[in-house]
């Protein structure tokens, strides 16, 4: 049997998370924790019955703990409830299933506690890797990749030696604007860039995916995952997301995991690893996709990719200024407070201003976050 914890229960990565959890029958759920959507939060600890439940909004926190008065669950707020959920005893698995780096402390308050991590929130990994990967190695904890890319190259990585990898193949859908201009995209509304062509997920990831910012989030994350060289990674156009990433070795052997796009195999594997599970859904019909077919990115119309790189080349603490500016240009845009292109635009801005720390320590990163909020504040006149 095992048992789980889930950071961010209601989101996408997280109730598929469940599913897997209820289609096995054999996981046990240890504690769950979202932002606000109590609704979803209660009917999840009547199925689950988790010992501790974490809300982030402390009024619907409290209003929560009283309509689950009758059940065994605890319920518990704001970053003290994910940090005391990321230390508490009797799990084996934490999901990091937040959006965002508000998953850093809990993340790395689990790898000190021994728990091993399935990681779907990438943007802690760009963020804090150079904190994180040696707490993993000093604790021997184990990082599950959970995000489709990495899952695959962690798969394709298996029975393998880690200094043979001569390239990492990143795919990349190209989301719902491959091929378009950057005057094409100047009037792109929220509506037209939560469109994705393959992937149903959360609203964040999906404009991450539009922007090309997500392959840039993954390219770093890959580099902290499997501690390969930013020029060793190169990302592949591959429209249909048929092949969810692969790995060139030093003698030229290419390994590719292919599957139909869905974000249950990569949960399962993690949660199961190393054993794989049977599971129902689709599968492959070769005969029928005829082809596969594979483009280069447009890192000019698509500055997202050429900023991630830039970030992640310059490393310490622009990152950090990478990703934070993002989040805070994506919920702008999404509250349609700025335009499609500014996205891109803040960010780039966001890193020429910044002074780069080299190592940043925790509270370095999460300063670094909130000086680049400020300064896209100040920017707007706030
Ligand atoms: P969603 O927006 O669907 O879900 C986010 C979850 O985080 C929700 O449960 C939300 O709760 C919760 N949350 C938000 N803010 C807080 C907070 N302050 N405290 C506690 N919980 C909070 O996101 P996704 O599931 O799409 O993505 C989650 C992570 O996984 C991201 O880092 C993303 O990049 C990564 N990922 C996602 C993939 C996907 O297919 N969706 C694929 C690969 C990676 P509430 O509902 O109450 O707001
Ligand atoms: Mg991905």
């Amino acid at each position: 049997m095992k048992t789980i914890a889930i950071l961010g229960s209601t989101g996408s990565i997280g109730t598929q998370t469940l599913e897997v959890v209820r289609e096995n029958g054999d996981i046990t759920v240890a504690a769950i924790a979202a932002g606000s959507n109590i609704d979803m939060l209660e009917a999840q600890i009547r199925e689950f019955s988790p010992k501790l439940c974490g809300v982030w909004d402390e009024e619907r926190a409290k209003e929560l703990a009283v309509r689950v008065a009758d059940t065994g669950t605890r319920i518990v707020s704001g970053m003290d409830g994910l940090m005391e959920i990321a230390q508490m005893d009797g799990y084996e698995i934490l999901v990091t299933a937040v959006v965002g780096m508000i998953g850093i402390r809990p993340t790395i308050a689990a790898i000190r506690a021994g728990k091993d991590i399935a990681l779907a929130n990438k943007e802690t990994l760009v963020t804090a890797g150079h904190l994180i990967m040696p707490l993993v190695k000093e604790n021997h904890v184990r990082l599950l990749p959970v995000d489709s890319e990495h899952s695959a190259i962690f798969q394709c990585l298996n029975g393998e030696h880690r200094n043979k990898i001569e390239k990492i193949l990143l795919t990349a859908s190209g989301g719902p604007f491959r091929g378009m201009t950057r005057e094409q995209m100047k009037h792109m509304k929220p509506e037209d860039a939560l469109k994705h062509p393959n992937w149903s997920m959360g609203r964040k990831i999906t404009i991450d995916s539009s922007t090309m910012v997500n392959k840039g989030l993954e390219v770093m994350e890959a580099r902290w995952l499997f501690d390969v060289d930013l020029d060793r990674i190169q990302v592949v156009v591959q429209p249909k997301s048929i092949i969810h990433s692969m790995v060139q070795f030093t003698d030229g052997a290419v390994m590719a995991q292919l599957g139909t796009p869905d974000m249950k195999l990569p949960i399962q594997y993690a949660l199961y690893y190393p054993e794989r599970r049977p599971m129902g859904g689709g599968r492959l019909d070769f005969w029928e996709l005829g082809q596969i077919t594979f483009e280069r990115p447009d890192p000019e119309n698509f500055r997202g990719l050429a900023l991630a790189y830039r970030a992640g080349r310059e490393g310490g603490s622009v990152p950090v200024v990478f990703n934070a500016a993002n989040e805070k240009a994506v919920a702008m845009f999404l509250n349609r407070e700025i335009s499609y292109l500014e996205i891109t635009d803040l960010i780039e801005a966001s890193m020429d201003h910044h002074k780069k720390i080299e190592a940043p320590s925790l509270e370095e990163v999460l300063e670094a976050e909130q000086e680049t909020y400020r300064f896209i504040e100040s920017r707007f006149g706030r």
